[in-house]
């Protein structure tokens, strides 16, 4: 029934009151009389729909009207958001199995950074128990600076990687995701088999690479020895005999590249870590490289006198890499600069050329092992495909990002942007 004809019928009854009660000379009593039925039957009503709202589960009681109409609607609206509710917790429920029966752990966590619930995989990994630590802060269960300064951290745009455990050889990786109004969701992951397995496989190109050496040594040897008396030998081993010497050279920069490259990715990151004056480093590796190349202007532009703690040797071999290839992939005498600056949040070296330059296609995967952006010309400038990848490492052990800009026929720009924080001394 709808409110007009709830309406109407009031209106109705109360003119048919005035009537009666106009025929028999008591039009306003009869009114009131009226009214105070109507009050009556509607407290009655009321106190049905209070009674049933103590237990809304029960079916409504039968009620007259537009009173019927509204406990038929309020029920019809009670079980539809049960009904809602009973699929949302479906739904949670199924994700929490699917979760709990995953591998990697799992934990949800509030606003305020409380648990929420974690998942049996989480327990180990994280020292954590359930249900017993529900409600309590995560960042105060886990016992790993690295986790907590992570988990506190707001950046979670990369996952972190942490050793964990008493003897520090569970390697963890942990990976944080937000979620509704400032709820997120952990995952963590052993990846103690792949740490190992990729340790096995540096100490194996590290080893293949050591045992190389001494073999191609002593070929070395021999083949300096038949080159510096070639004239006593036929003539026709002059050109295989340069040709193996010149095979020889470039095999041992491999091996020594390879090493080196093994050397940075086992050096324990800061262990090694001294004083560098930058400006210093760069004045000799320009001179080197002047007295190696006298045609190329090496122009040293130097805006910072900062020094930061770092590895000497590894920043000397990163900024020597970008400059043998500045001076490799640019026409004899085109001119080379190298920056240094800094700026409040970083310090950078750079490395300009107007040389070939280098299509942008190439551009996000020059750091890879061997990757070159063409065989033919890297062969002919005696590269071993392994500078940029040294490149990139180095700068990954000082916490720093490198940069890549570069035009075809135009030039490139090489920078190692290194954080100033606390590891720099301004
Ligand atoms: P390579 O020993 O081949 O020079 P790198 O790792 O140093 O190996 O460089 C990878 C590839 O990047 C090179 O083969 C070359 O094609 C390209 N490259 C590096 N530096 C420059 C540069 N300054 N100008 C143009 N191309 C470059």
């Amino acid at each position: 029934m709808s409110w007009l004809a709830a309406a109407g019928r009031i209106l109705f009854a109360s003119a048919v009151a005035l009537l009666l009660g106009w025929l028999y000379g008591y039009p306003l009593q009869a009114l009131l009389a009226l009214f105070v039925g109507l009050v009556g039957v509607w407290l009655y009503q009321l106190r049905k729909v209070q009674m049933w709202l103590q237990d809304p589960a029960q079916t409504p009681p039968d009620a007259y009207g537009i009173w019927g109409e509204l406990l038929a609607r309020m029920y019809a609206h009670q079980r539809s958001s049960e009904e809602v509710q009973l699929r949302l917790q479906e739904h949670v429920n199924y994700l929490q199995d699917s979760f709990s029966s995953m591998r990697d752990g799992v934990v949800m966590i509030d606003r305020q950074g409380a648990i929420k619930w974690l998942n049996r995989a989480a327990q180990p990994l994280l020292g954590l128990r359930y249900p017993e630590d529900t409600g309590h802060k995560l960042a105060n269960l886990v016992r790993a600076p690295e986790f907590t300064d992570y988990f506190l951290g707001d950046d979670f745009s990369e996952p972190l990687q942490y050793v964990s455990g008493d003897d520090r050889r569970q390697h963890l990786r942990v990976e944080v995701t937000r979620f509704g109004q400032g709820e997120r969701l952990l995952f963590v992951r052993d990846i103690s088999e792949a740490v190992r397995l990729e340790q096995i496989r540096r100490d194996f190109v590290a080893n293949v690479s050591h045992e190389l050496r001494t073999p191609l040594t002593v070929i070395s040897g021999y083949l300096d020895t038949f080159l510096a008396t070639a004239s006593e030998l036929p003539q026709k081993l002059n050109k295989p005999l340069r040709q193996m010497s010149q095979q020889a050279d470039r095999m041992e920069n491999l091996l020594k590249d390879l090493l080196w490259l093994s050397k940075i990715e086992n050096d324990k990151r800061e262990e090694q870590h001294e004083l560098v004056d930058m400006t210093g480093l760069l004045q000799e590796v320009r001179e080197e490289f002047s007295d190696m190349h006298p045609e190329t202007p090496i122009e040293l532009d130097v805006r910072t006198d900062r020094q930061f703690y770092g590895n000497y040797r590894q920043l000397y071999s990163a900024v020597a890499n970008l400059l043998s290839n500045a001076v490799k992939y640019s026409e004899p005498g085109s001119p080379v600069i190298i920056r240094w600056y800094s700026s409040a949040n970083e310090c950078i070296v750079e490395v300009e050329d107007h040389g070939v330059g280098i299509d942008p296609v190439h551009i996000p995967r020059l750091t890879e092992r061997f990757y070159r952006v063409d065989d033919s010309r890297s062969s002919m400038t005696g590269g071993t495909g392994l500078g940029l990848a040294i490149v990139k490492h180095v700068v990954a052990a000082h916490g720093g990002d490198f940069r890549i800009t570069s035009k075809p026929s135009v030039g490139s720009t090489f920078a190692l942007i290194f954080p100033s924080g606390e590891s720099d001394v301004g």
